[in-house]
């Protein structure tokens, strides 16, 4: 072998996901078909679930430099915030970080941890057997255990594992780009994710949406609906965008410096199933929608968390079948989640007047405070829940505290950073740790108070989600929860 397992691109999902494979102890190799990085960021945003995430594994300090907070976040941009303080945590907003950013870090993380990068080095196939997979690459053939695909939208291995890509047609049609302008631009209220800055044009459905992203540089859109490009595949041209300002907002707005055009639709798939064998697919791979409320990304540095230690695991001989195939199982729902609330805002933003009605429907819906909460849960990702339990928290994530220990002062998010699970154990509870015989996949921390409920014992997996909590006598509950997440006992 090669490797234990290769991922096949390296976007925000598969470095990180080589970043959680090498904590597991797993040998990553990413293989990336672009020769250099991308030279302009999609992404501007993580959501709290992510900001949470990146604070378990130590890497927020890194990420948190030079970024900007939004508060609130975004719906459908019917203009009522969100109110992420509902959430037990310490980051209810959304960090301002550009997707090259984002990239940047956890290339440089990844290499710390010594995962290898080979660019311009793109997968064209693979065949599997029991053993492993044979990787086909541009420049060569790479033996390893499994594959993950996290090589996007259009992904390769997607493709040649025959896996489906169900979903819905596109309705929505925009022109997205970086420039600069040097006349006035319309403010209102706008229609587009940008507001202040915007113009909704009823008549045409359609609207212009910007915000500066760099001083004086905008990230510009023009969306409109029911009239497809002429080729969805074709470069955008200067002159193209030029002509939809002029046609949606009456001017050019003085257009310049422009430095990066593209299109966007609001096309949404889900793929049929995120693993077949040795083959697994995670990020835009596995899912694709409109980028409205700033999820994509989040999505997938999410499923990379979720399949990191699972993979690892597995790879290291104490992860189970069952354990790889609870990645689908817990992720594929949350994408369909995802992809359902885009759809709905790809039809809320459609400024069609025969649809004003929803918009305002919506509206006073997101002000009562259930419904605020069901959204805000869902686009911070502080709502994920994987299965259930006796107890409310699993299955959920483990929320945040400040712990006084048997060893001293901990916080439990700082308990993380290599990617282990945790036990924290009530001090009333037995002395030795009843997971003494996981000692090598698990921490115990004897808790004297602080936490969500010091008198219960709680398991929590590596990516904070709680596997197991009870009273610490139910020893029989506890081996059976940590033979499930963590396998059979030293
Ligand atoms: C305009 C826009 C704005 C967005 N804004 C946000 C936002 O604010 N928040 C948010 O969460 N999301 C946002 N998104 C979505 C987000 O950008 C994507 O969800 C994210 O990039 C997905 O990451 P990924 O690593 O899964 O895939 P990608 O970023 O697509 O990375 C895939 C990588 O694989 C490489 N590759 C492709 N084929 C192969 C191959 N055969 N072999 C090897 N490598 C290959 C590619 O070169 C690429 O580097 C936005 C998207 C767009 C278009």
């Amino acid at each position: 072998m090669d490797c234990d397992v290769v991922v096949a691109g390296a976007g925000p999902t598969g470095l990180m996901l080589a970043c959680e494979l090498a904590l597991g102890g797993a040998r990553a190799v990413v293989v990336e078909r672009r020769r250099e990085p991308e030279k302009h960021s999609k992404a501007m945003g993580m959501q709290g679930r992510t900001v949470e995430l990146l604070e378990l594994r130590g890497l927020l300090d890194r990420f948190k430099e030079g970024a900007g907070v939004l508060q609130g976040g975004n719906f459908a941009s019917l203009g009522v915030p969100m109110r992420f303080e509902e959430f037990d945590t310490r980051h209810p907003y959304v960090l301002l970080v550009p997707q090259l950013r984002t990239e940047e870090l956890l290339a440089e993380r990844a290499r710390e941890l010594g995962v290898r990068i080979v660019r311009g080095s793109g997968v064209t196939g693979f065949a599997q057997d029991a053993d492993g997979v044979t990787v086909e690459t541009d420049t060569g053939l790479l033996r390893a255990r499994y594959l993950v695909g996290c090589d996007g939208g259009g992904s390769t291995v997607r493709k040649a594992a025959g896996i489906g890509f169900t979903g819905q047609d596109p309705h929505m049609y925009a022109l997205i780009g970086d420039m600069r302008f040097s006349g006035d631009l319309p403010r209102g209220e706008g229609l587009g994710p940008m507001r202040p800055v915007g113009l909704v044009n009823p008549a045409k459905r359609s609207w212009f949406g910007a915000f500066q992203h760099q001083p004086g540089v905008y990230r510009a859109t023009v969306a409109w609906f029911d009239r497809p490009f002429a080729d969805r595949r074709a470069p955008v041209t200067e002159e193209e965008m030029r002509a939809a300002l002029v046609e949606h907002t009456g001017s050019d707005h003085g257009m310049h410096d422009v430095t990066w055009l593209s299109r966007l639709t609001d096309v949404s798939r889900l793929a049929d199933s995120y693993r077949l064998g040795r083959v697994l697919l995670a990020g835009d791979a596995a899912h694709i929608h409109l980028p409205a409320g700033g999820q994509g990304l989040n999505l997938g540095f999410q499923d990379a968390v979720n399949l990191g230690w699972k993979l690892a695991a597995v790879v290291r001989g104490h992860g189970t079948e069952e354990l790889l195939d609870s990645y689908g199982r817990e992720r594929r729902p949350i994408a369909d989640g995802v992809v359902r609330n885009t759809r709905t805002q790809a039809v809320l933003i459609d400024p069609d007047p025969r649809y004003e009605a929803l918009r305002q429907t919506f509206r006073d819906l997101m002000a009562l405070p259930d419904t605020n909460r069901h959204i805000a849960g869902m686009l911070s990702g502080f709502d994920v829940a994987y299965g259930g339990g006796d107890h409310p928290l699993v299955g959920r994530r483990m929320p945040d505290a400040e712990l006084i220990t048997a060893d001293g002062p901990r916080r439990i998010s700082d308990c993380f950073a290599g990617a282990r699970g945790l036990l924290l154990l009530p001090e009333q509870g037995p002395t030795a740790s009843p997971l003494a015989a996981w000692a090598d996949r698990v921490d115990t921390l004897t808790v004297k108070s602080g936490g969500p409920d010091p008198d219960t014992a709680h398991l929590v997996r590596p990516d904070g989600y709680v596997a197991w909590a009870g009273e610490p006598a139910r020893t029989e509950e506890l081996h059976h929860a940590a033979t499930t997440w963590f396998g059979a006992a030293a």
